[in-house]
């Protein structure tokens, strides 16, 4: 054989490192999780937002995939095995957060990973900080109930921003206070957009002033001009995240999707989608800034209610979690990974692989 020639088999992998060497890394990646966001309020919020005249942004993203939810015990899982699954990468048992099934093993979150690699990272929720979800990204407890232990962890995580309705077990008897231990790992907690927008520090906790309900944001139709929304939270994020001019990835989740679509709130819920939009839409324009270097990835932990659309409209048959798949879409570089059917355990390897293809 001639040494110029190059050998066939070869060839898929040349092809694959000259495309992979000529595209550009995410370097800035949102992660939206709409808790409970299935197919059935996708569905609802479709009709409602065009009878309204509303759009939903994310729906006419170009990359649209479905994503399977089980837990490691159980078809229908609960919202901290999703998370551990959707952060981690592995499925645990329903009510564990971020420890393998063994309930010893303690599993890394990707925002982790990623701030060991130099990006900034932010969580945000419209729910409280401890809450599963955004718990996921940066702690683990064999019992999602641990709110004073899991919330202690996140002054150990270093990332840069937080936000949420608050804490809900800030200070147990007995026990330092979450506050004083977050000002003693020099974390500036904030109670308006203003003040933590205005705040030099380096590292930035929002939640809801004194006298608001720590459980959660208000849902989007009883809010007044005093309360936060997620797209003003998202904003906040962005300005704090990329003024580093480093890298960043930035996990918002819609926590009261879940909550609407437990008590059957149908209004309650088409709202909560619409401000889930608006704060992707927020990511939007920052993608349009920067379309070369963002990923927007939105998707769902799992779906609630069971809700189906019958001739009389939506339908919740269950007040609780189901297991149906729920929807993800993807705009912006490597969003392609993010198509066809998959499972939950597998956004982590995809992140990962877009950083590290790009960033060899
Ligand atoms: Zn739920």
């Amino acid at each position: 054989m001639k040494s110029s020639k190059i050998p066939f088999t070869l060839l898929p992998f040349i092809l694959f490192t000259f495309f992979s060497c000529t595209k550009q890394p995410p370097k800035y990646i949102f992660y939206f999780i709409g808790d409970g966001f299935g197919i059935g309020a996708l569905t609802y919020s479709e009709i409602v937002a065009k009878e309204k005249g509303d759009t939903l942004c994310f729906s006419q993203f170009p990359v649209t995939g479905l994503v399977t939810t089980h837990s490691a015990n159980n078809l229908v899982t609960c919202s901290s095995a999703a998370v551990t699954a959707l952060a981690c990468g592995e499925k645990t048992n329903n009510n564990m957060l971020g420890v393998a099934t063994d309930s010893i093993r303690v599993l890394t979150p990707v925002s982790a990973i990623l701030h060991q690699k130099g990006f900034q990272v932010g969580i945000a929720t419209s729910v409280s900080i401890d809450h599963a979800t955004p718990a996921g990204f940066y702690a683990h407890a064999t019992s999602r109930k641990g709110y004073y232990g899991i919330a202690q962890q996140l002054p150990v995580s270093g990332f840069e921003f937080f936000a949420g309705s608050g804490f809900l077990e800030p200070e147990p008897k007995d026990s330092l206070s979450i506050f004083a231990l977050l000002a003693k790992n020099n974390y500036t907690l904030s109670t308006s957009l203003s003040q933590c927008s205005s705040s030099k520090s380096f590292k930035n906790i929002l939640t809801q002033p004194e006298g608001k309900d720590v459980n959660q944001l208000p849902y989007s139709i009883n809010k007044d001009k005093t309360d936060f929304t997620l797209a003003q939270i998202t904003r906040l994020g962005i300005e704090k995240l990329g003024s580093q001019k480093k890298p960043f990835f930035f996990m918002i989740e819609g926590g009261l999707i879940d909550w609407a679509s437990h008590d059957s709130l149908s209004y309650e819920l088409y709202g909560e989608v619409k401000e889930f939009s608006d704060a992707i839409e927020v990511a939007l324009q920052f993608y349009k800034q920067h379309p070369k270097e963002t990923l927007i990835v939105v998707t769902a932990d799992h779906e609630t209610g069971g809700i189906f659309i019958s001739q009389e409209g939506i339908r919740f048959t269950t007040d609780e979690h189901t297991g149906n798949i729920v929807p993800v879409f993807a705009i912006g570089a490597s969003a392609e990974r993010f198509s066809g059917l998959f499972d939950n355990t597998e956004f982590v390897g995809k992140f990962l692989w877009s950083v590290r293809e790009s960033n060899p």
